[in-house]
């Protein structure tokens, strides 16, 4: 059994660490030391989280409640706790202050807290639910705060919100895993994106090594990391290459990745949390139509308004998140499948096969009426004539996919390519920020941005960007933006509204989140526009039109 002080410990001297690969080692070296049945625990904990993302358990700690619990443990008010979080901009450290110098329970027991057991405390307070669930799992964590030394209350408290801050993510673990077993990080990589499941992919390379790795396959219950696409160059250029192009729209809705078992049916979203119980109209659609006895399928949920156009993203999203009135929300925001691809089919995996076998699968066993249609041509005509009905639709445009490719889980290859129209891009003036996590604390990595008001002379914020940034610029932006602070407030900072960036994105939004009414889809950084000033960065008036404007392309005749 490991001690949690021995995580604790290991994530301190990644903290204390810069290079990426003497972080993967210290990280092997741990997956090493951790017993059998540890290391699926640990493989998470390390990435702050505490159960499989494709799980259903969820922790349910908020910050209020984490600042309850501590405040009961260090016998300090809440507001003080507050206060703590402020100045240090982080509830570890918050934490560790509060209760720094408070006698330990397990001072007198001398009882070692192991991370199983952190585990099984976490796990207990995901169980509880209904009236004084609340309260009881304050107690809990109070008491898990009470058997903690100092050096693990930092680690403990940022894990209960699974915001570990030490700047291990993914690639960390994959290489950590294939650097601990001596196992190639390929075939990690390949475990992962098929199983998603780091436990189970350490644990195999571990005991069975690279024959057990290589043998790992889909497992029903267990979503596999989806197919991406790639921008195309062209409808020219992708025929060219592809010879001839299956063709279907790119719909705009949510992808969904669907595994059927029997009369079971479960639901995960792009980013593979399970969302079947927001979802129970799907889960009828599936049960429905389609008719084999287990199979994984590929899609998009899309909501059509009255108009028979698609809703906005946002209004998918309230179906995607809800946990409570499901079912009147989804008489609000009813959700249709499209159906375009099958990647497992009676206990046998289809991803090897080609993209048009997978299609004849596809339409063996599931009703037409729930699946994408798709036309195979190399007439350039017959595809921008399918790309105009899509946008009159209102859909974001076409897939273009290679009918000889395997499905390749996690990929963003050349083998899918998306048409769609290009936006044009925004000067936005910078007026606020937020500081990064783990190695990047002390660099701003997000900024807020907004459009001017000429009317009134004001600053009208619609949106965030993080993306379009390499760390050089990073780093460079972060030196003259710390000339422009006016005020901070934990990991938030207000800049002086001096430089402009121009943003491109993927669409505008309507949005109540944002002053202006708007949001960007999808923003991010061109260029950073030394050349103009804020007087020169563009105005609520001219979002607007651009956002009517993408309307109407999507409502014309297919002019675009
Ligand atoms: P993007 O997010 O812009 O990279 O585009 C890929 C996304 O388009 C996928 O993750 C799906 O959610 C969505 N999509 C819509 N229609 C299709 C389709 N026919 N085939 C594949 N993806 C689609």
């Amino acid at each position: 059994m490991t001690s949690f002080e021995e995580l604790a410990k290991v994530c301190t001297k990644i903290e204390n660490t810069s290079s990426s690969l003497e972080i993967t080692s210290v990280v092997a070296g741990f997956f090493k030391e951790v017993d059998d049945e540890e290391l699926d625990i640990v493989t998470r904990f390390i990435m702050g989280r505490v159960f499989p993302v494709w799980s259903e358990k969820e922790l349910g700690i908020g910050p209020n409640l984490l600042y309850s619990a501590i405040a009961r443990a260090s016998c300090l008010p809440i507001k003080r706790i507050k206060e703590f979080v402020r100045d240090t901009g982080d509830v570890g450290l918050a934490a560790e202050k509060a209760l720094s110098g408070k006698v330990q329970s397990n001072f007198f027991t001398e009882e070692e807290l192991t991370i199983s057991e952190v585990y099984l405390r976490f796990r207990r307070i995901a169980q509880l639910t209904g009236k004084g669930s609340q309260d009881t799992k304050v107690k809990v964590l109070q008491s898990l705060f009470g058997s903690a030394k100092p050096v693990e209350i930092v680690y403990l408290a940022r894990l209960s919100i699974e915001e570990l801050r030490i700047g291990v993510g993914e690639g960390i673990v994959r290489d950590a895993i294939a650097e601990a077993f001596n196992v190639s990080s390929g075939l990690v990589e390949r475990g992962i994106m098929i199983t998603n499941d780091f436990g189970l992919v350490a644990s195999t390379g571990k005991k069975e090594g690279e024959k057990g790795l290589n043998e790992l396959g889909i497992i029903l219950g267990r979503p596999l990391k989806m197919m991406l696409s790639q921008v195309t160059p062209g409808i020219k250029e992708a025929i060219g290459e592809m010879r001839s192009v299956a063709v279907e729209w790119k719909f705009d809705g949510a992808r969904v990745q669907i595994h059927k078992n029997g009369k079971e049916v479960t639901i995960y979203s792009r980013r593979l949390e399970n969302v079947t119980s927001s979802l129970p109209d799907i889960v009828k659609s599936v049960k429905a139509n389609v008719f084999a006895e287990n199979a994984i399928l590929d899609g998009e949920a899309i909501a059509l308004g009255k108009d028979k156009k698609p809703m906005a993203f946002q209004e998918i999203l309230r179906r995607f998140r809800r946990k409570y009135e499901v079912s009147a929300t989804a008489i609000e925001i009813p959700l249709f499948l499209n159906l375009f691809d099958i990647l497992y089919l009676n206990n046998e995996s289809l991803i090897d096969h080609p993209l048009s076998w997978r299609r004849k699968k596809l339409e063996e066993v599931c009703d037409k009426g729930i699946i994408a249609v798709q036309v195979v041509t190399d007439d350039i005509s017959i595809v921008e004539n399918i790309y105009k009905e899509a946008l009159m639709a209102g859909h974001e445009g076409v897939m273009l996919k290679n009918p000889g490719s395997s499905y390749i889980p996690g990929k963003r290859g050349k083998n899918w390519l998306k048409l769609k129209p290009i936006m044009e891009t925004l000067d936005l003036i910078v007026i606020g920020g937020e500081w990064g996590e783990g190695r990047r604390a002390n660099l701003i990595g997000s900024y807020l941005l907004a459009c001017r008001d000429p009317d009134t002379d004001t600053f009208l914020p619609i949106g965030r960007v993080a993306t379009g940034i390499t760390d050089e610029q990073l780093t460079e932006l972060t030196k003259t933006f710390k000339e422009l602070v006016i005020s901070e407030e934990g990991i938030h900072v207000e800049l002086e509204p001096r430089i402009v960036f121009e943003v491109a994105f993927e669409e505008i939004q309507k949005s109540p989140n944002y002053e202006s009414g708007y949001a960007l889809r999808f923003p991010r950084l061109v260029h950073v526009r030394t050349d103009k000033s804020p007087g020169d960065a563009d105005t609520i008036e001219r979002v607007e039109s651009l956002y009517i404007g993408q309307k109407g392309r999507r409502n014309s005749n297919g002019n675009l």
